[in-house]
């Protein structure tokens, strides 16, 4: 140890001069509080001012101070333990394992559920995604805003509320600025998109960051079946049917549900989505609504973004039982695991979290959906793809590589090919 101690000074002195929003602080780590989060913007006045802290991610600073060799990841951020033990990046388990760096690299790695870069609402992508893609090996990632933000609030206690009625229009026109946001980090950074059956194979062969374009929540329709196609033209092929602000698709888990689950109006919107050729992802929504949703949809479906628990799930909670992840199986789907800070501390967590995941649904039916930047300023526990590597090495004490490749990505590229068309 007695090395140690230089070492722990220096990296006294990097923490020093950080500034994180500590996950341990930020949540309130008890109760019913915890099973609301997801993303909304920070407030109206500070949505495109505070990226220093939100996108300062606490595995960033981490990463720095792994190099010093003296850091360990524990309750608070940064807490320095003292104890020689080395945090590790994607780069430093690629290179110094061969066997999984083969393994990474025999996948074409998918994100079901993801807010990074900003998509969400900054009015400019806050890092170079695409190339934290690359440099993590990263095929794709499913990328969207929530078509509802401008009318929701994460509150003093945590839970995500509805906060005033939108104005005729004003969802579509948040939509419409999100669509360019979208064309605009393609050219910029230089992503594909996922399109048509085959696209996320190219993508995993050519090494290219990818991205399937996705929305969450249809709010922007205003009732207007013939918006999907519109998003469709834009290069949208995922659509998560309701969100949090009440939805005239149906009924979501945290809201009281007294529309019977799926609506017509959300039946023919599946209708379309099967007529075009869209993902069809039923996060947020009750298990009445999914138990429609399987009949009524002919191809697959995908949960992108949830926790499955044992028993039944506490009123409200965006949870799910083991019969409802069975319910996505029974369809041929896909229920992606979230990297929820509130209950999960870390990456060995969150491989807990997709074995109990695998346990319930099987592992040809489990996929990742990290939420990344999904919960306000406290980061996902995987909230950079550069850290794929690490994920690959925390799942390969838990399941065959067959099993990893499926579960990484293998099973939303399934979904996906079955879901788009060719033209
Ligand atoms: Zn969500």
């Amino acid at each position: 140890m007695k090395w140690c101690g230089p070492l722990i000074l220096a990296a006294m002195a990097v923490g020093c001069g950080v500034t994180v929003k500590d996950k341990g602080s930020d949540v309130n780590v008890s109760g019913v509080s915890l099973i609301y989060t997801d993303w909304v913007p920070p407030s109206d006045s500070n949505w495109d001012k505070d990226s220093a802290v939100i996108d300062l991610s606490r595995r960033d600073v981490l990463r720095s101070m792994a190099g010093l060799g003296v850091v360990t990841l524990t309750g608070g951020a940064g807490t320095l333990l003292g104890a020689c033990t080395a945090a590790r990046s994607g780069a430093d388990v690629l290179a110094a394992d061969p066997e999984i760096a083969a393994l990474v690299d025999s996948i074409g790695g998918v994100d079901m559920h993801s807010h990074a870069a900003g998509a969400g609402g900054r009015p400019k992508p806050t890092y170079d995604l695409a190339e934290r893609m690359r440099t993590g090996r990263m095929t794709a990632v499913c990328l969207e805003h929530s078509s509802d933000a401008p009318v929701i609030r994460r509150e003093p206690d945590n839970r995500i509320r509805t906060v005033r009625q939108p104005e005729p229009g004003e969802l579509w026109r948040h939509t419409q600025r999100r669509l360019a946001w979208f064309d605009d980090l393609v050219t910029e950074q230089g992503f594909r998109r996922a399109l048509r059956p085959g696209d996320l194979e190219a993508a995993h062969r050519d090494r290219t960051p990818t991205l399937v374009q996705a929305i969450e929540g249809c709010q922007f329709l205003e009732g207007k079946l013939e918006r999907i196609a519109e998003v469709y033209r834009r290069g949208v092929r995922h659509l998560q049917l309701v969100h949090f602000f009440r939805s005239d698709m149906g009924d979501n888990q945290t809201e009281p549900a007294d529309q019977g689950g799926l609506t017509p109006f959300g039946r023919d919107a599946i209708t379309e989505c099967n007529r075009l050729g869209v993902v069809i992802d039923v996060a947020h929504a009750t298990m009445k609504l999914v138990e429609a949703a399987a009949k009524a949809s002919k191809t697959p479906l995908i949960l992108s973004h949830t926790a499955v628990v044992e028993g039944q799930p506490a009123a409200f909670s965006r949870r799910i039982s083991r019969e409802h992840a069975r319910l996505v199986v029974s369809t041929g789907g896909v229920v992606g695991v979230w990297g929820n800070p509130s209950t999960l501390r870390s990456l060995g967590d969150y491989v807990d979290a997709v074995a109990r995941a695998v346990d319930a649904a099987g592992a040809e039916h489990v996929g990742l959906g990290t939420d990344n930047s999904g919960f306000g300023a406290t980061p996902a526990v995987w909230d950079d793809y550069r850290d794929f590597p690490v994920v690959v090495r925390l799942m390969r004490k838990r399941f065959v590589p067959d099993e990893i490749r499926k579960i990484a990505g293998g099973n939303y590229l399934r979904v996906f090919n079955l879901s788009v068309r060719t033209s």
